[in-house]
């Protein structure tokens, strides 16, 4: 039986690899804790580090320098199927002359389990996808979602200790993109597992992970949970990368950046004032685009900078293109970031700021 079982952790110690060639590593340096059962994503944009940091997880990809373990057993030099860790990628690698149901018995056939407990776990992870319905068709009789979860199935059916994707989804459709990462959110809660998840799209790693690293350039800019991160960034590149902001380098007095995001943004016409304490600046209306529960208002401030702010249906109205208007927001919903990596344990301005305010 498949039980909902404790998850296993992964610690990724001081981890770099250096490919003959390329001046720079593509991991360079990266310490990292996964927790028991944790949803980890690793998030960044392409050529950032992701794949390889999975791959050398996974065991396919050899160290420069740094260990990996998991449950305190350093893998480092363990052969990948030594492991014990499922792995799905964007493409779907079944075996094209298998069905449904011996493509997912494969990997418990080759560990030689009996033939009854074969027949149960399969029946179980067919159910646990969704496709009692199609046991006996081939790959290609399938839709790519269909495929990929055959996929998932093959993952997790013999029990491993972290199952690792790396852009699984990469290759659908939208549509079906949104529906499987609803399965592979309820997958996570019915088996408790450990999972690392890679992808370069931010909307997916917000809504599946308890926490997200982004990845830029092989080192990790920060590790948190979506909401610390995208409340709280601690860097100009995880304040970018995550979401839209408001970007201002003259507002903070320690050489810091000042991020906003647009849904915090108030914009003023003639009249209404600003609360004290916030934060004011003027701007000029640059575009109005209507988004249907609200209208995002691209906007230019006076050093040249752009920025937007959301104005939601039904409340204010988002004004016109050429408009001068004042853009105000509560100093509480801004965020101060460094423009390069803090070192760890370095805290951010954004806590220094908190602390100082705090202190006072
Ligand atoms: P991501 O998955 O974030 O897109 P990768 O881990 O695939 O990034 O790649 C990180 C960097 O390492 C890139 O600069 C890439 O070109 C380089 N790289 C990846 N695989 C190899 C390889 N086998 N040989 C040389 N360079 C590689
Ligand atoms: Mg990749």
């Amino acid at each position: 039986m498949i039980q909902p079982s404790d998850g296993h952790g992964i610690t990724i110690s001081g981890v770099s690899k250096v490919y003959a060639g390329p001046a720079r590593p593509a991991v360079d340096d990266v310490s990292l804790t996964i927790a028991p059962g944790e949803f980890m994503t690793f998030l960044g944009p392409s050529g950032s580090g992701k794949t390889t940091l999975l791959s050398m997880i996974a065991g396919f990809t050899t160290l420069s320098a740094g260990s990996i373990r998991i449950d305190g057993q350093d893998v480092s030099r363990v052969k990948p199927h030594r492991r014990n860790l499922g792995v799905v990628f964007q493409q779907y690698a079944l075996f094209p002359h298998m069905s449904v149901y011996r493509n997912i018995a494969y990997p418990l056939q080759q560990r030689k389990l009996p033939k009854a407990e074969v027949a149960a776990r399969v029946a179980e992870v067919i159910e646990l996808v969704h496709l009692e319905a199609f046991a006996d068709r081939l790959p290609a009789q399938l839709s790519g979602g269909q495929q990929q979860r055959v996929a998932l199935a093959r993952a997790v059916v013999y029990q491993p200790r972290a199952l690792l994707m790396d852009e699984p989804l990469g290759a659908l459709d939208k549509k079906l993109r949104d529906q499987l990462q609803g399965e592979i959110a309820r997958m996570h809660r019915e088996l408790g597992m450990t999972f690392i998840f890679v992808t370069h799209d931010q909307h997916e790693a917000l809504t599946l992970s308890d926490r997200i690293a982004v990845f830029n350039e092989g080192s990790i800019e920060q590790v948190g949970t979506p909401t610390e991160l995208y409340e709280q960034p601690r860097t100009l590149f995880v304040a970018q990368f995550l979401g839209e902001s408001n970007t201002f380098t003259g507002l903070d007095r320690d050489g810091g950046a000042v991020v906003v995001r647009p849904e915090r943004v108030v914009l003023h016409a003639g009249g209404d004032t600003v609360p004290a304490g916030h934060q004011r600046i003027e701007a000029t209306v640059v575009e109005v685009v209507y988004a249907g529960n609200h209208h995002r208002v691209g906007l230019r401030f006076p050093d040249g900078v752009q920025g937007s702010a959301m104005v939601l249906a039904g409340s204010a109205a988002p004004g016109a293109v050429g408009d001068s208007v004042v853009v105000s927001w509560d100093p509480r919903h801004q965020a101060v970031v460094a423009d390069r990596p803090l070192p760890a344990g370095h805290e951010s301005p954004t806590e220094a700021v908190v602390r100082a305010a705090a202190d006072a």
